[in-house]
């Protein structure tokens, strides 16, 4: 009686029944390895917090902050794009702070559409995308990704109608859940895309600085013409480990940025001074604790990702994430893959369609674990081959 249809229409929670099977074997004393989490492993580094202690101290910082982030930390995002991808921003008209940018993210979508309008988001994608737009009364169309075409959104073959009903696109690279990643070119022919289509682009970026062997992750606002129509959302919580602190911004067109500041001044009134002027001090830094990180889960990466190969598994080798994306042997849905390697051998992994239907047929690891217990991952899941399961 006291539920909105908005909210009686969303699907259960995918990941509850795991983690509710996950304590039950836990209790049973059953050792299990949970490779769901979808957020790094390690602690902030000192250096982040050593500067919140400091801020915390001044009164200063104990009141309101303007609706749109503190100056300090817009001029930290506007010197970060500058210093690492080139791209000259605005901090006052061109970034906006968001308390994480999952929040972001969905209030952007409330700011933009209107009840009936279509917005793309790839499949298998970030769920949050797909939900912020039902619950903002929107319409959501699959841009289908698939391994063949390296998960790169085959903009040609939607048909004209779609195009045409299409106010805004959702891209994600390197990606969450498939660990893939692109080069400038692939954004180029996006905005060019939408340009000719009048579509707003959001690029979620939440994992730029995540990346391994040199490669580096462009931005989408280093392609000519894109801040006529597309914005950016960067985060904290992946590349500097501070998922619980909700620190996070937008950058890019003036007009979406204006929207969503409206919108939001409306609902919320930014985050703690003390956060944000801690962030802004990590983005300030020369990057090293974050190559240190990429580091470790790259170190990781390796051990499953050779693991994997030798089960039998086919798997792309990851550029970037804290993902790997293994196809399942055949016989098996993504679910019932899940669902055997947790009652069997103890190994909670996310089965692909929690992503969206072209997620079936795969399953998403965390690296989010240590290395022993990737080596573990490994010999456990060689003690299911055993049992016929995995061809190698
Ligand atoms: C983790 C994640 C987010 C959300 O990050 P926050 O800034 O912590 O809200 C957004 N997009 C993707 C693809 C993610 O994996």
């Amino acid at each position: 009686m006291y539920v909105s249809d908005k909210i009686k229409e969303l699907p259960p929670y995918l990941f509850s029944r795991f983690q509710k099977r996950k304590e039950e074997l836990r209790e049973q004393g059953i050792d299990v390895i949970d490779l769901g989490i979808g957020a790094p492993d390690l602690p902030t580094p000192k250096f982040i917090i050593d500067k919140l202690c400091e801020e915390v101290q001044n009164p200063i910082n104990h009141k309101y902050s303007p609706y749109d982030g503190s100056r300090e930390f817009r001029e930290a995002v506007a010197y970060f794009y500058k210093d690492h991808y080139g791209v000259e921003l605005d901090p006052e008209t061109e970034i906006l702070a968001v308390i994480g940018t999952k929040e972001g993210i969905a209030n952007l979508i409330h700011a933009v559409i209107n009840p009936g309008d279509t917005v793309l988001i790839p499949d298998p994608g970030y769920p949050v995308y797909k939900t912020a737009v039902h619950l903002a009364g929107g319409k959501s169309t699959y841009l289908p990704l698939d391994a063949q075409n390296d998960y790169v959104p085959k903009f040609n073959e939607l048909s004209d109608p779609e195009k045409k009903a299409s106010k805004l696109m959702f891209l994600n690279y390197p990606s969450n859940p498939t660990a893939a990643t692109i080069e400038l070119d692939t954004l180029v022919e996006a905005i060019t895309f939408a340009r000719s289509n009048q579509i707003a682009v959001v690029h979620d970026a939440a994992y730029d600085l995540v990346t391994f062997d040199g490669y580096k992750a462009p931005s989408i606002l280093q392609v000519p013409h894109a801040k006529e129509l597309a914005v950016e959302f960067g985060s904290l919580s992946k590349s500097f480990n501070m998922t619980g602190w909700r620190i996070g911004y937008v950058v890019g067109n003036k007009e979406l940025i204006k929207a969503l500041h409206t919108y939001k001044s409306n609902i919320d009134t930014s985050q703690f001074l003390a956060i944000q002027k801690a962030a802004a001090h990590a983005l300030r830094s020369d990057l090293s604790h974050v190559k240190k990180h990429s580091e470790i889960f790259k170190t990781r990466m390796e051990r499953m990702y050779q693991g994997l190969q030798e089960l039998g598994f086919e798997v792309e080798k990851p550029r970037g994430s804290i993902f790997i994306w293994p196809k399942i042997p055949k016989g098996f849905t993504s679910a019932e893959f899940a669902e055997r390697l947790l009652e069997e051998v103890g190994i909670i992994v996310t089965p692909g369609t929690a992503f969206g239907p072209s997620g079936e047929g795969y399953i998403r690891l965390s690296l989010s674990v240590q290395v022993e217990r990737i080596d573990e991952v490994i010999r456990r899941m060689k003690e299911f081959n055993c049992k016929g399961v995995v061809p190698s």
